[in-house]
């Protein structure tokens, strides 16, 4: 049985009006799983679950799953998804790899307990195939698979790579001046399901890459089928190139880095890039293009979102990105403000203007009854 814990977060410090919290365990299978709604002005609370080994302690899964949940709003809001924010962590244990099959009903138990107030799909270390076995006990679930090629499902990645590589031409136009990719110089860290395609979609564009992992296979792959340079995960930040896409891990613009990096644009599908919200500010004023995180590497959402149409009509909203991503530099540069604080801006006013439009039709209604 999971038992569901209704959590009130109003005193954390990552509270932001959050609508629900939960905590779910189940003894029986192990699972301790935090499942946050931020918003849901605007629908349903859609967001990936995460399975991470590395928390070491309940309030870390929750600082998590508040944050991401939070960022979900934003980006669906940007993304013109009609859906809310919401985001689950589950807490592995150190040395588990994947979520066994107990564990993911648990969850989804969980999911179903809050009768579509969130829908769950994949995040880091939570595969398609787990979304199957979440199925099993909740409808709440998107992400996945289609059985036909082209309709859309299942992973969302290369979704995900695409509008990254979108946002890298947005970025490159804009800050570059230039309309093609050829030879011009990105870095990618990280190449795991999105930064391997958008290495593949980069060489056939005539980019020049350097590539850097901590697994010397994806290394080697990228080296010998892109014609990429390779360089250690430590140097990736100072390196010299036009375009630097993280696509491992999040925080890596901080207070170490940022004094080191050269390059004149940012664009990269990792979460949370930013260690702190004043180093958006500070590559503002260094004059560093950054394209906010949860904008350009919306794909993925707009995908589990788009589950079931044709792929084609996926691919067409994808290429919204791009004008989304040019439309908040253009502001930025016009109001002298970072990015990161437009994105912010515009996806606060998204929502605003859904919330007066839901109290318009509470009016409406209360008018025709009365
Ligand atoms: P992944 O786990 O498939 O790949 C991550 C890769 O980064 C792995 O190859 C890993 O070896 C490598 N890596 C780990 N630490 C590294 C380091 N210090 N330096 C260089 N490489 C390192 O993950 P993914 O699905 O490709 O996602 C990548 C990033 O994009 C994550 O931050 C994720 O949150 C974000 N993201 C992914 C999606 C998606 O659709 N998959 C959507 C939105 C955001």
């Amino acid at each position: 049985m999971t038992v569901i814990i209704d959590m009130d977060v109003s005193g954390h410090e990552e509270y932001a009006g959050h609508q629900t919290v939960v905590k779910a365990y189940d003894p029986a299978s192990g699972l301790v799983a935090f499942i946050a709604v931020h918003d849901t002005t605007i629908g349903p609370s859609l967001g990936g679950c995460r399975f991470w080994n590395r928390y070491n302690s309940e309030d870390e899964a929750l600082t998590d799953a508040l944050r991401l949940s939070r960022g979900m709003t934003y980006k669906n809001a940007l993304a013109r998804l009609p859906l809310g924010g919401g985001k689950a962590v589950i807490m592995a244990k150190p040395d588990a790899k994947a979520p066994t099959q107990e564990e993911l009903k648990a969850f989804g138990r969980a999911v179903d307990f809050l009768n579509g107030e969130y829908i769950t799909a994949e995040d880091v270390g939570v595969c398609v195939e787990d979304m199957m076995v979440i199925r099993e006990v909740t409808e709440h679930v998107s992400g996945l698979p289609s059985d036909h090629d082209e309709i859309t499902g299942g992973d969302p990645s290369p979704y995900t790579a695409y509008g990254v590589f979108l946002g890298i031409q947005a970025s490159v136009k804009h800050k570059l001046g230039k309309d093609s990719l050829k030879d011009v110089r990105v870095a990618v860290a990280g190449l795991g399901h999105v930064g391997m395609d958008l290495c593949r979609r980069l060489h056939e564009a005539g980019a020049k890459l350097i590539v850097s992992d901590i697994r010397s296979d994806a290394m080697d792959t990228a080296a010998s089928q892109y014609g990429a340079k390779t360089c250690k995960p430590d140097d990736f930040m100072a390196l010299d190139v036009d375009v630097l896409a993280p696509c491992a891990l999040g925080g890596v613009v901080n207070d170490d880095t940022i004094e080191t990096i050269k390059a004149p644009i940012i664009a990269g599908a990792a979460n949370n890039q930013l260690a702190r919200s004043e180093h958006g500010t500070i590559l503002h004023d260094k004059g560093i293009l950054y394209a906010p995180d949860y904008v350009i590497n919306a794909g993925g959402v707009i995908s589990v979102a788009m589950s079931g149409q044709s792929v084609d009509k996926t691919m067409e909203r994808l290429e919204e990105l791009g004008e989304t991503l040019a439309a908040i530099f253009r502001q930025s540069e016009r109001l002298n403000l970072p990015t990161s604080v437009v994105a912010d801006k515009i996806a606060e006013k998204i929502v605003e203007e859904a919330a007066l439009e839901n109290s318009g039709d509470v009016m409406q209604e209360k008018k025709q009854a009365s």
